[in-house]
């Protein structure tokens, strides 16, 4: 299989097609950009890093039962993928407020909540990603009632699994992104990133923030928190 034309640009990823229909290419840009690209900049070494911390975790994730896109890793920045057809759906998934939920509901930043919140928004840069419930989803045919089960199952066994899995490692999930993908044959599986891009990750101990806030919010030490979620989960 080898790489063939680029299929698309985004913010912080290119997808390339290959010679087989079934299979892309990603590669992962050090591009960061926030505020649905108001703020732009770079974070040294982020590509290579959001690379294999997503397929480390979605190989988890297999080992644990959900189907994902992943397939095989090239190089440090690039990775083959199943081709799929987005779901046109930013799936949050939410266990303590922040961010754009904290600001909604006048919330402090860190309330436990009483259980795990699920959101959906319509993938829509123009639109800025309008969060959208069940009757948009089945009235605009975003998603069918079956597809939507399956993916707020997935959704919520995904959190289970990275929850448990980064407790150990002393990294909170605060809340995270999820897209879903259809293959040629039908079947839904996760596709997209898992990173500090699209994860809340606050040290357990100190609450100290290892993710993208850090650059949306101008903390500082950018690229010592991706690395440092790096070095948890891969040792390296
Ligand atoms: N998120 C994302 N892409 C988006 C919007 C949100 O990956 O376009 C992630 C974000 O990193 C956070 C979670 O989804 O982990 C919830 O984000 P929120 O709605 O609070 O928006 P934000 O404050 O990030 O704008």
């Amino acid at each position: 299989m080898e790489k063939a034309q680029q299929l698309y640009e985004g913010k912080a990823k290119k997808v390339y097609a290959t010679t087989d229909p079934d299979y892309c290419i990603v590669a992962y840009k050090d591009d960061a950009t926030a505020f649905n690209g108001a703020k732009k900049g770079t974070i040294e070494g982020k590509g290579a890093i959001n690379n294999c911390v997503t397929n480390h975790l979605m190989r988890l994730l297999e080992q644990r039962g959900i189907p994902t896109h992943f397939v095989e890793q090239l190089s440090d920045r690039e990775t083959v993928v199943r081709r799929v057809t987005i779901v046109p759906l930013e799936v949050i998934v939410r266990n303590i407020a922040a961010g754009s939920l904290a600001k909604r509901l006048g919330l402090e930043e860190g309330y436990k909540m009483s259980r795990t919140v699920l959101e959906f928004c319509y993938k829509d840069d123009a639109l800025d990603d309008p969060m959208v419930n069940d009757y948009h989803i089945f009235a605009m045919g975003f998603a069918t009632p079956e597809e939507l089960k399956q993916i707020s199952d997935y959704a919520l066994r995904i959190n289970d699994i990275l929850s448990e899995y980064l407790r150990d490692l002393n990294i909170e999930l605060i809340d995270f992104k999820l897209e879903f993908g259809k293959t040629a044959d039908g079947r839904l599986v996760l596709a997209d990133e898992i990173s500090p891009d699209t994860c809340r990750f606050w040290d357990s101990t100190t609450g100290m923030k290892l993710d993208k806030d850090r650059f949306r919010r101008d903390l500082g030490g950018v690229e010592d928190a991706y690395q440092e979620i790096m070095k948890r989960l891969l040792g390296r």
